[in-house]
């Protein structure tokens, strides 16, 4: 696939199409979708945008490459006087009262945002049911769960109803999705672009990334995004990656991926053979390829959830109804506390704040807490010593392919077991994309710290590879 933005640049700037007939045919496609991808519509807003870059280009001015460009946004970002929902009855009635830095950016681009998409509540979840906008539907077969959390957008991107989407990405929510509907799907590494304006549910894992149908799409909004923000601490500076810098991956001379998430008994029989399959096409290049040992799925999984529990317990426990959300009165102060949140958090997003409550508490927190903290540093510690010794890792993303509608709702431990092969690199804050390839949810890629280039670049080598 091409780079939608290139090619709907160049239409516009030659005047084969108008962005206001451009941003209309696309409202039009999401306002009609049966994915259940919105949870509200921003026509208003995007129309007016589009002509003004109509007004530009008929005057003759220049206009940059993101300039009319439509996009989504997952509901978890804050967009100045849209609804923020988290696709949760507490903020469903809930307005942005500024925007998100990354968003910002690709304001200021000229980029035109069309939607605010349907994602799991506050990000709790790998299927996009957990959401009072009803389930999305995967774009391949609607009969399938969409991924999540941010499977409104990925399905968006693979149906073309946006040009590229906006997620948000803790444990594996922008990788899955992508990989689970056929389209690109970028987590940076953690501190690359701002988490100010996106809803907080495990703060030391959020990451913000694009979802597209090219790379070079992922590339060209991922540079935007990118950059340190006074307003999130945690971020740091970065190079923008050129077009030139990713098109030779002369310098990947080693790839390594994890024998025990193939060699596992929980994994789809079709996914391992597909992902050997991969594998040998990548050493007839001429590539060394190391087998690594890694953390057990369980393991993994475990360490992911305690934290993200315990992180969300406490980052959620602003949402009381008192400054923010639908306010439920009871008896007393207390009380409406207590009913405000029991009626308007999903029964997943309950789950995970008793969780997180239970692992923080006192007494639980050396054994349970800390614990979890421990494995963080050893899998951090796991991965720098594997950056010795090979350039990038590859994995599949997913041990199984996409359930049926419903399933995942009835066993949530085989939900959370779904992001095996995810949330090690967000514990370890690494670059990770997701490629349609390889096997059918896609494949990862991984690099070190800071190597997002390196990543892009052998997704550009995968394209000719395999
Ligand atoms: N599925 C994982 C979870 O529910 C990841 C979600 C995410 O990345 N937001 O925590």
């Amino acid at each position: 696939m091409k780079s939608q933005i290139h090619k709907i640049h160049q239409q516009l700037v030659n005047k084969k199409i108008t962005c206001t007939a451009l941003v209309q045919e696309r409202l039009d496609l999401l306002k009609l979708n049966t994915h259940n991808t919105v949870n509200s519509i921003l026509d208003e807003i995007a129309l007016k945008l589009a002509t003004k870059v109509d007004a530009k280009i008929k005057n003759g001015e220049e206009i940059g490459l993101l300039e009319g460009i439509p996009f989504g946004i997952k509901d978890v970002f804050m967009l100045q006087g849209t609804y923020a929902t988290a696709s949760s009855d507490l903020l469903k009635n809930y307005k942005s009262p500024y925007t998100a830095t990354a968003i910002q950016k690709l304001l200021d681009a000229g980029a035109i945002p069309l939607v605010k998409e349907n994602c799991d509540s506050f990000g709790h979840g790998s299927s996009s049911e957990n959401t009072i906008f009803g389930a999305v539907k995967n774009a391949i077969d609607p009969t399938l769960v969409a991924g999540g959390s941010s499977g409104g957008s990925a399905v968006n991107v693979a149906k073309d109803f946006t040009v590229f989407s906006i997620g948000g990405d803790t444990g594996g929510s922008i990788r899955q999705p992508a990989g689970y509907n056929n389209v690109f799907g970028f987590k940076p590494t953690y501190g690359r672009i701002s988490r100010f304006g996106l809803m907080a549910y495990a703060s030391s894992t959020d990451c913000v990334g694009p979802i597209a149908r090219s790379i070079e799409d992922i590339r060209i909004v991922l540079n935007v995004m990118s950059g340190k923000d006074s307003k999130d601490q945690t971020t740091n500076q970065s190079k923008s990656i050129s077009q030139e810098s990713i098109v030779n991956a002369d310098d990947i001379k080693t790839v390594g991926y994890f024998k025990n998430f193939i060699e596992n008994d929980a994994i789809d029989s079709e996914i391992k053979t597909a992902f050997l399959t991969s594998i040998a096409k990548i050493k007839a290049q001429g590539i060394q390829v190391k087998e690594l040992d890694f953390f057990e799925s369980e393991t993994l999984v475990s360490a992911y959830y305690t934290l993200a529990m315990a992180e969300t317990a406490s980052n959620l426990s602003r949402l009381d109804g008192t400054n923010y959300g639908h306010r439920i009165e009871g008896a007393n102060l207390k009380e409406s506390y207590s009913i405000t949140r029991s009626e308007n958090f999903s029964e997943e997003t309950k789950r995970r704040i008793v969780g997180g409550n239970q692992v923080l508490s006192q007494g639980f927190s050396d054994e349970i807490y800390l614990k979890g903290l421990n494995l963080r540093d050893q899998i951090a510690e796991n991965f720098e010593k594997d950056f010795k010794e090979v350039d990038v890792i590859l994995s599949p993303v997913t041990p199984n392919k996409p359930p049926k509608i419903g399933e995942s709702l009835k066993d949530p431990l085989s939900m959370y077991l779904s992001d095996a092969f995810t949330v090690g690199f967000s514990l370890g804050q690494l670059p990770t994309i997701t490629v349609p390839q390889g096997t059918a949810t896609g494949l990862q890629i991984t690099a070190a710290k800071n190597k997002d280039k390196l990543v892009l670049k052998f997704a550009n080598f995968l394209k000719d590879t395999i």
